[in-house]
């Protein structure tokens, strides 16, 4: 086997051809089909492979959208602000995503889980649709479902990180806020064997320093363009139509998948037909950002 991958490496490293990257995901990973990091761990191919090219990121810079009629004035008006400065700010961080390329192509992502149901729920939508999702999984829930850890992973969904406790971030001193993102790094790690590269601050909250900090523990932090406000009600139809009625090119779409989180289940083939129907191709975070996951 090892004589086998050297010989493929080096082909792979003289033909450059992407064909290449395929055929050996299925021969060392076997996991999941297209694992592009399965590749980059099994053989350290060079992180080349991932352009770092983000002049995009500021030329298209997405609105987040989203709203909901359950939310009080001042909920949404205190929403607004954040919305305004989160998109300020991402521009001043080369790390900080809000949104993906101006192509079309969307990701799924799902915070605060794993639970004891919803979690494999959504996951079986997504397999039945052949779609990857993105679980923004908080470390103390980790612990208590490391089996829905594994079946996510096992079956090709990414799995990242929603810090440990679910506090904000931006309310913490540094020690506080690397012991957040450290322990729920190692809890994932100690399960699927690999540290994720991608954070989901809870609540969005991020200011300088926790920006600093993550990019010192080499985490990018993905934030959303569509706030799907499945929190805010409880009706698949009006989570539904926050994904329709406002889906471009590039979006983040926000979903959430802790235990109260039924209707969320209940809206996401609706939301996967209607976006393919549409012509949105459903990718993985690493796919659409051309950052490696995992670290
Ligand atoms: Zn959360």
């Amino acid at each position: 086997m090892v004589q086998k991958v050297i010989i493929f490496f080096i082909i792979c490293s003289v033909s450059l051809l992407s064909s290449c990257e395929s055929k050996e995901v299925k021969e060392v990973g076997g996991v999941a089909q297209g694992n592009h990091n399965m590749v980059l761990k099994e053989n350290t191919i060079p992180e080349a492979r991932f352009p770092a090219d983000f002049s995009w990121k500021n030329e298209y810079l997405l609105e987040i959208m989203g709203e909901s009629s359950f939310l009080e004035k001042k909920t949404v008006a205190s929403m607004q602000k954040w919305r305004d400065e989160i998109i300020e700010f991402s521009k001043t961080q080369d790390r900080l995503f809000i949104n993906g390329p101006n192509k079309k192509q969307v990701a799924l992502t799902f915070d605060d889980g794993p639970d004891s149901t919803v979690t494999s729920a959504v996951i079986g939508v997504l397999d039945k649709y052949g779609v990857k999702g993105n679980f923004f999984f908080l470390g103390s829930e980790v612990e208590k479902h490391p089996e829905v850890v594994k079946e996510a992973y096992e079956k090709g969904h990414l799995v990242l990180s929603h810090s440990y406790n679910h506090i904000q971030l931006d309310q913490l001193g540094e020690a506080e806020i690397q012991n957040e993102i450290e322990r729920a790094g190692n809890v994932i790690e100690s399960i699927i064997g690999k540290e994720p590269a991608f954070i989901r601050t809870p609540y969005g909250s991020t200011n300088e320093l926790v920006a600093g900090v993550a990019k010192e523990n080499k985490y990018s932090i993905i934030l959303w363009s569509i706030d799907s406000l499945d929190w805010a009600q409880k009706s698949p139809d009006v989570i539904y139509s926050n994904v329709d009625a406002n889906i471009r090119n590039g979006d983040i779409i926000l979903m959430h998948t802790d235990s109260d989180e039924y209707d969320t289940y209940e809206a996401l083939p609706g939301i996967i037909e209607k976006l393919q129907e549409r012509g949105f191709e459903i990718v993985d975070l690493e796919t659409m950002l051309g950052i490696p996951a995992y670290q």
